[in-house]
């Protein structure tokens, strides 16, 4: 299978945390502390669990349908390869100098490489579709007791002191810009673009698992008046409610997207056949039954449900279609209801 820049960036994440791995390794074996050695080997299994889902993602084999995951993949591989051949160095450095002090800036020096933003935008997109524990969950507390034992075993120059504060910093803003390549600021769902290209992985699953995939789509009935007698701001806090809403009646591995203004798309994976148009009825009832900051609310869903063939870009893009035409003969048909895609309805 051709080798997509994704793969090759998920490739070269996989070898700088197996390389932070084999440096936390090796740090617990020279320490003559024994607390710092059994600190140093419980990051380097934290690394373990990274490395773990490296492997998760890998056996998707799919990435090549993403290739707009990264504005800049060619600068990302540079950069990757290399912030890998300095780790790697990191490895022969520790034998060299184990003083304990040493040992830290190396630590330092490790945790810096793995703070690429690529690591982040990968953790957030693919934790959902690698199940198990996501390491983006983790890594607070992995830098945190980092500083902290840190803090124990050295004396504290103010050079060291910011280190921790960057690392700290460059951590959340990471984090950050992850969140708003693909998630929309207002609703907190994923935009546009995080919800294709984490949704169409799902897509890429349902047909190796043979499971039926739904989409959904979800439409405001008539929001403009909203805005007309309460104003736009307000409108935003009735969408922000919405979405929460709707979050809060869907499984963990739904997915959920801003489609367009008023409009939210939702994937559910692995349904069983017929039970879609039971969880959009309860989407719609609860938001008719919650009146978002007061304001009674009803909502028109249409949705289509298929079993993924060969071609599964074009039958995904196909079902998003059908999900649209379905929500168009709901409108018509007065709204605030549910309506299933058929073919009659074209
Ligand atoms: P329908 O039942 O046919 O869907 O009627 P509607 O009024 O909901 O649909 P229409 O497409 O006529 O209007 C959508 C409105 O949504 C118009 C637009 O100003 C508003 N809108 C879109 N995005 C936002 C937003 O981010 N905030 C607010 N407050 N309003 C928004
Ligand atoms: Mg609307
Ligand atoms: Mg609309």
């Amino acid at each position: 299978m051709k080798r997509t820049d994704v793969m090759e960036i998920i490739k070269l994440c996989r070898n700088i945390d197996e390389t932070a791995r084999d440096v936390y390794a090796k740090l617990s074996n020279l320490a003559d502390d024994k607390e710092l050695s059994a600190f140093w080997a419980k990051m380097s299994q934290e690394e373990a669990e990274h490395i773990s889902f490296w492997k998760r993602t890998e056996l998707f084999e799919v990435f090549s349908d993403m290739p707009n995951l990264f504005e800049k993949p060619k600068e990302v591989i540079t950069d990757l390869t290399n912030a890998l051949s300095r780790s790697r160095s990191l490895l022969s450095q520790c034998e060299e100098n184990c003083s304990i002090q040493n040992s830290f800036t190396l630590a330092y020096r490790m945790e810096f490489y793995l703070l690429h933003p690529a690591f982040e935008v990968l953790f957030h997109l693919l934790g959902p579709l690698a199940g198990g524990t996501n390491p983006e969950d983790e890594y607070e507390s992995h830098i945190s007791q980092f500083i902290d034992m840190f803090n124990k075993h050295c004396h504290v120059t103010p050079e060291l002191e910011l280190l921790s504060e960057t690392l700290h910093r460059l951590w959340k803003e990471n984090k950050q810009l992850a969140l708003q390549s693909t998630h929309d600021d207002l609703t907190e769902v994923l935009n546009r673009r995080g919800f294709f290209t984490l949704s169409i992985q799902f897509a890429y699953l349902a047909q190796r698992t043979k499971s039926t995939l739904a989409i959904m789509m979800i439409d405001l009935d008539h929001f403009k008046s909203i805005n007309d007698n309460y104003g736009h701001s307000v409108g935003d806090l009735v969408l922000k409610k919405t979405a929460s809403i709707i979050k809060k009646e869907l499984r963990t591995s739904d997915i959920v997207g801003r489609y367009g203004g008023e409009e939210f798309i939702v994937l559910l994976s692995q349904t069983k056949n017929g039970a879609t148009v039971n969880i959009a009825e309860k989407i719609r009832k609860a938001i008719e039954n919650n009146p978002p900051e007061g304001i009674p609310l009803k909502v028109s869903i249409g949705f289509a449900e298929r079993v993924m063939g060969q071609q599964v870009r074009e039958e995904y893009m196909e079902l998003i279609k059908r999900a649209d035409k379905a929500l168009y003969v709901a409108k018509n048909a007065g709204r605030n209801k549910t309506v299933e895609y058929t073919s009659e309805k074209e």
